[in-house]
């Protein structure tokens, strides 16, 4: 539009390969949808996490990026710690802390950019972890808005559980009751929602009052929401982060794969085929009959309940993908040793029958969750892995084992999309329950019993809205939701 100002967007993730991924995607989602506005969108990063992204995005792309110089041992972390998969466990609370020490070299950058766009044309998009970035925008005078990589609904538990944490200690294995939370029903477990980060009484942790911090500074400082997600998956969950944060939400997504996901590390690009014959098996069974089974990027389980997990599959008797990372209870980087970490023979009788294929460590998911012959999900629940399961209308068999998974794998069943078979990492999982009960979990979501097919009409359902949500605008095309939503952030942004 002529005498419209060009714009900047300054987009800083957290420094995680689950966070630059959705930030990576909404960049993509902004250049496309914004290209009129003359807006110019720039990630923010580390100097490693920015040779990383520049690989992922398309050629002839616009998106630019800036870096931010960090010095990870400086802070007592191995050098070239830039992002959490490479953070050992116990430095986790280290890590997070450190990443607030980018501010100087992030306002230097405002700065300059507002000596030379004006201020009224710059606003930071920035991760929910970085709350610090809001009361540097405000003092700056730009505007600031956060966009969270998480569902909304999930996001409003951790708000509730990060501004209020618990005041006990050692009874990670009770189910609580989140405190300011409207759905009574909903219990975590604080041991399996915290995960490893808190190594304390979480009334005293450090790290529990870093995010409390975090959050509040946000809720003090920002504009508004900027959600990964769509008013049609989350009307309860924007309505409960709107009231517990008192800011504007904008439900933009779903922004899926529009970046081909990458695997963590070393593993790159040799891992983004399709090494271990997924797709080929796909093509080789009938529409919907196959179940996809895998627990993400980062997360196992332990090593007694992929022992039942297997003994389920195979008694099913149904086509499978499982995504095979080494248990709990083993170094994640160590070689790959199915053979030890699952049943005696199983790998070589379930490709022998035609059965299954045991991928090793990392498949393409969003092919195979894309592929007609998919007709089920086993699902950890991370917040992506939702969105591609709904984006491609595949029911989900949901086994969260941490933080917000928990929260995603109850919205799947209140949608009517989703069944759980198991929850919690280690305490709860199978929660005793055997192969017998990942058997009949199996039969119920791809089997020809009511629940089955209603799961199935839910899920196309939703995957026509998902698609909805984030088309029309040209030539006069009506506006899906999230469109409508992106329209609105950058008017509210650039007013
Ligand atoms: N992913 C993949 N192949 C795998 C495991 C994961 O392509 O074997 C991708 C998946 O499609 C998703 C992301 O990695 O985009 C995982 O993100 P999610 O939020 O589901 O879970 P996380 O790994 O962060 O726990």
């Amino acid at each position: 539009e002529p005498g419209a100002a060009a714009g900047h967007l300054l987009l800083f993730p957290f420094l995680a390969q689950g966070h630059l991924i959705p930030f990576l995607n909404l960049a993509k989602r902004l250049e496309t949808q914004a290209h009129r506005r003359r807006l110019e969108v720039t990630i923010l990063s580390t100097p490693r996490n920015v040779a990383s992204l520049r690989r992922a995005v398309p050629a002839g792309s616009r998106i630019g990026f800036a870096e931010l110089p960090f010095s990870p041992s400086d802070h007592g972390l191995p050098p070239d710690t830039e992002s959490t998969e490479v953070v050992p466990l116990d430095a986790f609370p280290t890590f997070f802390f450190a990443t607030e020490k980018l501010r100087p070299a992030f306002e230097a950058l405002v700065t300059e950019l507002v000596a030379r766009a004006g201020r009224r044309n710059v606003c930071v998009l920035a991760d929910i972890f970085l709350g610090w970035t809001a009361e540097s925008a405000k003092a700056l005078g730009v505007q600031h808005r956060v966009f969270l990589t998480s569902g909304a609904y999930a996001s409003a538990a951790s708000f509730s559980i990060w501004l209020h944490p618990p005041t006990f200690a050692g009874a990670g294995d009770d189910e609580q009751p989140l405190h300011d939370f409207p759905d009574e029903d909903v219990r975590v477990r604080y041991e399996d929602f915290l995960n490893v980060v808190v190594t304390e009484d979480p009334a005293t942790d450090p790290m529990m009052a870093f995010l409390c911090r975090m959050v509040t500074l946000n809720f003090t400082h920002s504009g508004g929401l900027v959600v990964n997600t769509s008013e049609e998956i989350e009307p309860k969950g924007l309505r409960l982060i709107g009231k517990l944060s008192g800011l504007p939400t904008f439900a933009v997504g779903p922004l899926i794969g529009v970046v081909a996901a990458a695997p963590p590390e070393d593993q790159a690009a040799a891992r983004n085929e399709d090494e271990d014959g997924c797709i080929k098996f796909l093509d080789s069974k009938p529409a919907a009959s196959v179940l996809y089974v895998s627990f993400g990027s980062q997360n196992t389980i332990p090593a007694s309940q992929m022992m039942e997990l297997a003994r389920g599959l195979e008694a099913s008797g149904r086509p499978f993908i499982w995504v095979v990372r080494p248990p709990v209870e083993f170094d994640g980087a160590e070689e790959f040793r199915a053979a030890e970490w699952l049943p005696v023979g199983f790998e070589e009788r379930v490709a022998a029958a035609g059965q299954g294929v045991v991928a090793r460590r990392w498949a393409p998911q969003v092919a195979i969750l894309g592929h007609p012959s998919t007709g089920a999900f086993l699902s950890h629940c991370g917040w992506n892995s939702v969105l591609e399961t709904l984006w491609h209308g595949v029911p989900v068999l949901g086994w969260p084992l941490v933080a917000d998974q928990v929260l995603d794998s109850k919205l799947l069943e209140e949608l009517g999309v989703g069944v759980e078979v198991a929850s919690g990492r280690m305490f709860g999982g199978l929660a005793g329950k055997g192969w017998e009960h990942v058997r009949d979990a199996v039969e119920a979501v791809l089997g020809d019993g009511e629940k089955a097919r209603r799961m199935r009409r839910k899920a196309a359902e939703l995957k026509e809205m998902a698609r909805a949500a984030v088309s029309g605008g040209e030539d006069g095309e009506v506006k899906g939701s999230s469109v409508l939503a992106m329209e609105r952030l950058l008017d509210t942004a650039f007013g």
